[in-house]
């Protein structure tokens, strides 16, 4: 049966080795949506994203966009498909520009689109002002915005975001989600990996709270916001 599911996952588990960090969960985006992926370190949200986007293969399961299986397809492929991944820590290329990473975003076209970069540039006006500088010497916050910049160079359908937060002080961590928002108001889906789950909850429209590779709890952002399981162990109350 044909579903609204951009994103599915049934039945994943994942494995280092003879480790299994993802035993098992079920788990959907719908289009549209901002979904959060919360939990504390070592949880394995970053296993799931590397999952999703391809890095990873699940021993067990299945992935599905739009209804197909895609797990076993490569990470390089599936931009293909329209999932944008921007990881963990940033990985922007230091020694080339802001312009050239924006291009390397694209390289999934023949040639890259100046309207989408004029799109990007006006989502993150520093990137704009910073265009020729070498990505090594942005600050932490700036490389998080071109990391971000070069995946929706790749048209993404799919966003997958790991911690965008990380590091990064309050105020920067705000204008990042608000641009996360317009983001996805301008109709791109977002799956947001976060620690920082009192900003990633008001953001997104529903949540799923990781344990120890299982899903502990899911639901709608207010529903999650509300239950004092996870006031206690993810907002620093109780
Ligand atoms: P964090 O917020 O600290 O990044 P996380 O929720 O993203 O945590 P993962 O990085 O997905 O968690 O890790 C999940 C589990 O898998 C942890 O127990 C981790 O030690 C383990 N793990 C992650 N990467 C590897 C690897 N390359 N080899 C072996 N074990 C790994």
């Amino acid at each position: 049966a044909v579903t609204d599911n951009l994103l599915e996952l049934k039945g994943v588990r994942v494995f280092y080795g003879a480790i299994e960090a993802i035993k098992g969960i079920d788990l959907t985006v719908r289009k549209g949506e901002i979904v959060a992926l919360l939990g504390g370190n070592g949880a394995g949200k970053t296993t799931t994203l590397r999952t999703i986007s391809g890095m990873l293969r699940p021993r067990h399961g299945e992935v599905l966009l739009h209804d197909e299986r895609i797990d076993g397809i490569k990470s390089h492929e599936l931009v293909r498909f329209g999932v944008g991944h921007v990881p963990e820590g940033r990985r922007v290329f230091a020694r080339m520009t802001v312009r050239e990473n924006l291009e390397m975003g694209a390289y999934r076209f023949k040639s890259v689109d100046s309207a989408e970069m004029d799109r990007v540039f006006t989502l993150f006006p520093r990137l704009a002002e910073r265009r020729s500088q070498l990505a090594g010497t942005l600050s932490g916050g700036e490389q998080q915005m071109l990391a971000i910049g070069r995946a929706l160079m790749g048209k993404p359908e799919l966003l997958l975001l790991d911690e965008p937060s990380m590091g990064l002080a309050p105020l920067i961590v705000q204008q990042i989600f608000d641009i996360v928002e317009e983001i996805n108001k301008q109709g791109t889906t977002v799956l947001l990996v976060e620690q920082n789950a009192t900003q990633a909850l008001a953001l997104a429209n529903r949540g799923y709270v990781l344990e120890t590779g299982e899903i502990a709890m899911s639901g709608p952002s207010a529903d999650l916001l509300a239950d004092s399981r996870i006031r206690e162990a993810y907002l620093g109350e109780g």
